[in-house]
């Protein structure tokens, strides 16, 4: 499959990795929108949140503990941070392997600024 992060899990393209463990990556963006960027993905390719089925909830609980862990280990914990994930076409997600930025480092401006 032609997906850039599932060659980011592989290897096959590189990263700066953050986090890894059977099911979970995690890595810096390559592109910072904030001092602290950083992107956590299932190993598991699944398109986006609107593809996710329930059989992915404890993957997707994972997921979501690995953010909470990169974001402290980032020392964004007592500060606090911004985890999102964009879906489809009016979000501008561009990458269709399903992650959940984490963002800090700043004091983040409103949703939709
Ligand atoms: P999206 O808009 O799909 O939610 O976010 C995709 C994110 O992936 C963007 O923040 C972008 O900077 C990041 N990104 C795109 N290509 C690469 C890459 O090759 N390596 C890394 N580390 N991040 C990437
Ligand atoms: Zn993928």
């Amino acid at each position: 499959m032609d997906c850039l992060f599932c060659k980011i899990v592989e290897g096959t393209i590189p990263s700066t990795k953050v986090y890894e463990d059977e099911y979970v990556y995690a890595f810096k963006d390559i592109q910072p929108q904030a001092p602290v960027h950083l992107l956590v993905i299932p190993k598991k390719h699944i398109a986006s949140l609107n593809e996710a089925e329930p059989g992915d909830a404890e993957l997707l609980g994972r997921v979501t503990l690995a953010a909470q862990r990169v974001a402290k280990e980032a020392g964004l914990g007592d500060s606090g941070y911004r985890v999102l994930t964009n879906v489809g076409k009016d979000s501008g997600q561009v990458v269709f392997h399903i992650h959940f930025h984490v963002l800090g480092g700043e004091k983040l401006g409103a949703l939709n600024a």
